[in-house]
């Protein structure tokens, strides 16, 4: 085996372990990266970005239905699942080549192999043996399935964006992001969708409100079924029907069965045995505040460990720990405070602060401020939907604490929403904002009344 030696050796070309590796060699560290897969992880290859592209295809219908009254006259329209998943692979590739073009203009030696450490100081990849001075296992995350039998039945995020056909009957376990997501998309597109959750609102975590209107709204939907406080007991197969028995009684028949119920760190095969590594009681790799293992020279960041498991965050930790580690500039941090989210369902969801119920268990006096209003483009396409806008407000202060808001371009709409709780805005100067109209936005500068 032939040996080499480098500053930095990073395990995964994700979004954290890339920018990771890109940022140490622009410090001038020599740098290599590992990646089995394609560039870009999770977020690239199975999640945000592919799963973003299914939103849009599944809110043409929804479109076709609203221009009726605005005059059009809509011919007859047929959705077809190969050029969607066509022209999304051909997009990704896209993606897929700009990174790894990117990443072959810096100095980084990439090896398209997977990486196991072989004890704390050596790593096997591509049979040579590495040696690092740094080691980042950037290795992102994998869907895990709940205990159940029949298990072996169920699909995850992973295989929803390479079905050979788009199935017309699904049923979708979970409550969280991607059970609702991919509600809405596969709704959306025409089949038939059964949610099934075990928890009385969607979204756990989330502002009650939103949680509510989530549900209020998502019954809507002439083709989703939601069941909350149901629990799936097992799954059988019949010739090419599934059948899922929940938890009362119920037997639904299906094409297809989403499992998604969270999330399990990626780190199968690595070889952690072999280091001292520990890992934390979800599975998760066990890091201290700069991102260092129980084997100091060994960093992890992004979905792997116990954090938040967003994209932007992995891309932050990954350019924070090379800029520190190479780069010196030791007060790099990454501030999680007031991260802004959003949940890509029909209406959207954007959030970022605390909900109301946190801001009360952390004993702030506070008031509320909603306003839950018919979007105007909703009034004359007649479509029965709502949307809310919602501030949390420390009385004492007057400082916001939370902005809340679900409906049509709530993701957008949040964004800067993160930067205005960073900068500690008051209600006093939302108030004093002139609002822009018509918009659902100019909601959150002209709510004068507190509710509560
Ligand atoms: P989430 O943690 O968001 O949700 C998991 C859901 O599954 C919860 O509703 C949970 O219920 C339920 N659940 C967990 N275990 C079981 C079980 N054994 N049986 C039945 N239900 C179960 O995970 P997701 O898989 O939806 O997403 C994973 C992560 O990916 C997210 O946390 C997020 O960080 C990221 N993501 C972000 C997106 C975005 O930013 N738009 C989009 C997609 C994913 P309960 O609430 O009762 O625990």
């Amino acid at each position: 085996m032939t040996e080499k030696t480098y500053d930095l050796f990073v395990i995964g070309a994700g979004s954290g372990g890339a920018r990771a590796a890109r940022i140490a060699s622009r410090h001038g560290a020599n740098v290599g990266l590992a990646e089995m897969a394609e560039f870009g992880g999770t977020c690239v290859n199975a999640g945000c970005v592919p799963k973003k592209l299914m939103v849009y295809a599944s809110e043409f219908s929804r479109a076709f239905k609203d221009s009726k009254n605005y005059g059009w006259i809509v011919g007859e329209t047929k959705f077809d699942w190969n050029t969607l998943i066509a022209n999304k692979d051909k997009d990704i590739k896209r993606i897929n080549n700009i990174l790894e073009t990117n990443m072959g203009k810096t100095s980084v030696d990439i090896f398209k192999s997977h990486a196991r450490f072989i004890d704390n100081h050596t790593i096997e990849v591509s049979g040579q043996t590495i040696k690092a001075d740094k080691i980042l296992i950037a290795t992102g995350g994998k869907p895990a399935l709940p205990s159940i039998p029949g298990k072996e039945h169920l699909k995850t995020s992973d295989n929803m964006f390479h079905l050979p056909a788009m199935p017309s009957r699904i049923v979708i376990i979970g409550g969280g992001y991607i059970a609702v997501e991919f509600a809405n998309i596969f709704s959306g597109l025409g089949a038939d969708v059964t949610l099934l959750h075990r928890g009385d609102l969607l979204l756990r975590g989330f502002d009650n409100d939103l949680r509510e209107m989530l549900g209020n709204e998502i019954i809507k939907h002439p083709n989703i079924d939601l069941r909350l406080e149901t629990e799936i007991q097992n799954v059988e197969k019949e010739g090419e029907t599934y059948i899922v028995h929940t938890n009362k009684g119920e037997q639904i028949k299906c094409d297809l069965i989403l499992s998604a119920t969270g999330r399990a760190p990626n780190i199968d095969g690595l070889g952690l045995e072999n280091t001292n590594i520990q890992t934390e009681e979800n599975g998760r790799i066990k890091i201290n505040d700069d991102y260092q293992t129980d084997e100091p020279h060994i960093y992890a960041v992004g979905d792997v460990c116990n954090r938040h498991n967003l994209t932007p965050v992995a891309i932050k930790e990954g350019h924070a720990l090379s800029d520190r580690l190479i780069g010196s500039m030791l007060d790099r941090k990454v501030d999680y405070e007031f991260i802004a989210t959003a949940v890509f369902s029909h209406p959207p969801i954007g959030t970022v602060g605390l909900s109301e119920q946190q801001a009360r268990d952390a004993g702030h006096d506070i008031d509320i401020y909603k306003s839950n209003f018919k979007p105007m483009k909703n009034t004359v396409s007649g479509r029965d939907e709502r949307a809310l806008t919602k501030l949390v407000v420390d009385k004492k202060t007057d400082r916001v604490l939370g902005f809340h808001m679900i409906g049509d371009s709530a993701p957008e709409i949040i964004q800067l929403a993160a930067t205005l709780l960073k900068k500690k805005i008051t209600k006093e100067e939302l108030d004093e904002t002139i609002a822009v109209h018509p918009t659902a936005a100019e909601e959150f500068v002209t709510m004068r009344e507190a509710v509560s």
